[in-house]
């Protein structure tokens, strides 16, 4: 680290970002998490004009209540949705706009330096635009983290040390595995399937079963609710509302947990096979380690009930939960803010 560096380091506040498909979170180096918002823009249709109701840009929480209720020249939009940079120049107001939030207002500070960890299997020419991205919306410097290395770090794992450990870090729209071991990505795999694929399992098993419709977000509350990855003795009811199909007409129906776990079979059985594709190519050595200390999982859907128990049942290892697995991406950039030689190791064994 050049001279320069260390000064400006002494008064710059660093960001660490978790760019994620459902959330993006933005952590303060020694003031802990400070963002936490839905990766959602508001935009005119067919631009990327964002909206700013009241003045204010409608990006994050704002926009989040939008999705599925906007007249038709308005687009609620999820840039990284499915785990991939769908609109680069709308990722960017997004960041900028999180990176301000975060930063801006400061009479002096130089400008931060900035973590950001992204999902493992973007391409070169998305990580460059990320990286521009953020360099635009005023970062000094840049570094780009694989997001299941900065969960395993969030969530405590010993990643430098010579020893196997597996992170599944299921997110809106992605299932990142990898195990780890010396700072760098052993083995890994990313999948596009997430929490976000449960909700369309909702939708379309209550569209066959009962012709109603429902939006994304009701599905949302039911997967939280009553979900369940696991069939369950205990069976739980909720009454939803939705749109007859046929009719057009507003309804009510009662649905239960069993029929949710089995709507939820087709992407529970993509994750555990994402899940085992690693573990088959993990080299002995590691595997063994596995078998000892188990997986551990992170992300928002390793909520969803069940699944840790499914997951653990069919690949035979223990399975725990991160503290806090919503946050624990944010809380491993954040960490490795304090430690950027760590960052450099984790750079090299990344080959950039
Ligand atoms: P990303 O990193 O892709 O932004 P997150 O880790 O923030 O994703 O997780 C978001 C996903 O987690 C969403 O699909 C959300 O519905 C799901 N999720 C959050 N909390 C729960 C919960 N308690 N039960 C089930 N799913 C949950
Ligand atoms: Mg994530």
């Amino acid at each position: 680290m050049g001279f320069l560096d260390s000064i400006l380091g002494l008064f710059s506040l660093d960001l660490g970002i978790d760019l994620g498909t459902a959330n993006t979170l933005v952590a303060v180096q020694g003031r802990g998490l400070v963002i936490s918002e839905p990766s959602v823009v508001a935009v005119r249709k067919g631009t990327n004009q964002v909206l700013t109701p009241g003045g204010v840009p409608a990006v994050g929480d704002t926009a989040k209540i939008m999705l599925g209720k906007t007249p038709g020249n308005i687009e609620a939009i999820r840039p990284m949705k499915d785990g991939v940079i769908a609109d680069f120049d709308i990722t960017e107001v997004m960041l900028r706009y999180f990176i301000n939030k975060a930063h801006g207002g400061r009479y002096f500070s130089p400008r931060p330096r900035v973590v950001v960890a992204v999902p493992s299997g973007i391409t070169a020419v998305e990580k460059r635009a990320v990286k521009n991205s953020a360099m635009n919306a005023g970062a000094r410097k840049v570094y780009l983290i694989p997001e299941p290395m900065a969960a395993a770090i969030g969530a405590g794992l010993p990643v430098a040390e010579p020893v196997g450990s597996m992170i599944v870090d299921i997110g809106g729209g992605t299932t990142e595995t990898a195990v780890i071991s010396m700072a760098g990505l052993v083995t890994s795999e990313s999948i596009r399937v997430g929490g976000d694929e449960f909700d369309q399992c909702i939708i379309r098993y209550i569209k066959n079963e009962y012709n109603v419709l429902v939006g994304d977000n009701t599905a949302e509350q039911i997967k939280f609710q009553i979900g369940n990855a696991m069939p369950d003795h205990d069976i739980e009811r909720l009454v939803i509302r939705g749109r007859n199909v046929q009719t057009g007409m507003p309804r009510e129906i009662e649905i239960n947990s069993q029929e949710i776990t089995e709507a939820f079979r087709e992407p529970v059985t993509a994750i555990i096979n994402g899940i085992k594709m690693v573990l088959e190519r993990t080299q002995p050595e590691l595997a063994a380690d596995l078998l000892e200390r188990g997986i551990c999982m992170a992300g928002g859907a390793s909520l969803l009930r069940g699944l840790p128990e499914v997951i653990s049942m069919e690949t035979g290892l223990p399975v725990g939960v991160a503290d806090d697995p919503l946050t624990c991406v944010a809380r491993g950039c954040a960490a490795l803010l304090e430690d950027l030689d760590v960052v450099k190791q984790i750079l090299d064994c990344e080959g950039n």
